[in-house]
């Protein structure tokens, strides 16, 4: 999906902040949308010689052929898979289990899911190879996602994979339709990924909210929190016992099990019926999340029951969403603000946040020609920077914009410290929810 990773696309270890591992399933695509302008994916491809002209065949366009990768290639992701199980016994030996999930990409020089004969086989070999990988979380993204209910195998429609994360591209809120396409397949966790991001993104109706306050502004300590009236006081009791602050579990992470997608849990207050932990019969009231899947209906002043939350039916939302601008020769320019407010809806409805980078435009604060320093050539902040001509010939040469009145500098070649991941002084790396249990 046109992003960079290492080893000449090979993928063992991958540059992307948000995965651990890449794997290819093809090379070759069809570009379906603005996102695809530059494509990476194809600047690589001609690179290694797969054009017109080059020492390969060309790969790029529905009528030209996909490079196929070798059977070596394919066994990759087993080794990382046995490295993943390996790891977790190790941990289990020294008592502090360490189960982390590896997530693995699907595709970076292709669309997993795109309509072209030469990727039948391949998809085919994927789906196969993901079953094998329990120690995987796969993350299958794509911009054609009308086509997860056909091409998915039916038993995944069925039974869900733990192990699988779908995720589609939306750079903007035109391309919303493609989050409403995904959610309609069954799935464990959903991710967006906002990269490029070419123009402002509201996904607040994607993001539904689980707790009272995003668990990230919850305080740390139950002696700073305040439960609502109806919640009862032997409940809430009860809940602040488990996530005792001794232990050094206060609210925060009693929110962000509440948000965990494997929990599964009905927001916080939702009036709901479900299924009482002692037996088959049902109880209806306002929810209140407790631990993993188990929760408490409020069916009274100072009555409550023991519920579990598996049976409950959630509507589809996101989990997760990465958002980046764009690199290259032509990037185009993305407004910090639509980073920002991401982040915030994001948040604000206890999800996870990753921004993976700013890409060839960085904001800079208001950049000025001092004539004392720097022979009268403008200086940019942050960081200190002198560049070598005066802002009215940065401007005039395209390096310097000023977009919605952010300054933006574009990045000069090989120079990485300007694509820092650092978003209003924090960086936002986060990744979706670990499962819960380790996938025996
Ligand atoms: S879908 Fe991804 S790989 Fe295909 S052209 Fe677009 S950006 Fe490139």
């Amino acid at each position: 999906m046109g992003l960079a990773i290492g080893r000449c696309g090979m993928g063992e270890i991958t540059g992307i902040s948000w995965t651990d591992h890449t794997f290819n399933i093809a090379w070759g695509c069809t570009k379906v949308s603005p996102a695809c302008d530059n494509c990476y994916a194809e600047r690589e491809a001609i690179r290694f010689g797969y054009s017109a002209g080059g020492k390969h065949f060309p790969i790029w366009g529905q009528k030209e052929q996909r490079r196929k990768l070798s059977d070596a290639y394919w066994s990759e992701p087993i080794k990382w898979d046995r490295m993943a199980r390996e790891n977790w016994s190790e941990s289990l030996k020294k008592g502090k289990p360490a189960y982390k999930t590896r997530l693995t990409f699907t595709s970076s020089m292709a669309d997993v899911l795109e309509d072209h004969p030469d990727l039948d086989s391949e998809r085919a070999k994927l789906w196969e190879l993901v079953d094998k990988t329990k120690f995987l979380q796969w993350i299958i993204l794509t911009k054609r996602p009308q086509n997860f209910r056909k091409m998915l195998p039916p038993e995944w429609l069925k039974e869900p994979r733990m192990n699988v994360i779908l995720m589609t591209t939306v750079e903007m809120q035109q391309y919303t339709w493609r989050i409403d396409e995904m959610l309609k397949v069954p799935a464990h966790c959903y991710a967006v990924s906002a990269e490029p991001l070419l123009g402002p993104l509201n996904l607040e109706k994607y993001l539904p909210a689980k707790v009272p306050v995003a668990p990230h502004a919850m305080p740390e300590k139950w002696s700073d929190w305040t439960w609502p009236d109806w919640v009862p006081r032997r409940l809430a009791a009860d809940i602040e016992s488990f996530w005792s602050d001794k232990c050094g579990r206060g609210p925060r992470e009693w929110a962000e099990n509440a948000c965990s997608s494997y929990n599964n849990h009905p927001p916080f207050g939702d009036n709901v019926t479900l299924e009482h932990v002692g037996g088959n019969t049902s109880r209806t009231g306002l929810y209140v999340p407790r631990w993993n899947n188990i929760g408490s209906v409020v069916t009274g002043l100072n009555e409550y029951e023991i519920v579990g939350s598996c049976s409950y039916k959630q509507p589809a939302s996101l989990d997760w969403v990465v958002v980046g601008g764009e690199s290259g020769k032509n990037a185009r320019v993305s407004n910090p603000d639509w980073y920002r407010k991401l982040r915030d809806q994001t948040k604000a409805a206890g999800m996870r946040f990753h921004f993976k980078q700013y890409g060839a435009w960085m904001p800079v604060g208001e950049p000025k020609d001092d004539p004392e320093y720097y022979g009268g050539k403008a200086i940019v902040c942050p960081p200190p920077r002198a560049c070598t001509a005066s802002v009215q010939s940065l401007v005039e040469r395209d390096e310097l914009r000023l977009v919605d009145g952010h300054w933006m500098l574009r990045a000069p070649r090989k120079d990485s410290k300007w694509h820092e991941r650092i978003l209003d002084g924090k960086l936002w790396d986060e990744r979706p929810q670990m499962r819960p249990d380790p996938p025996f």
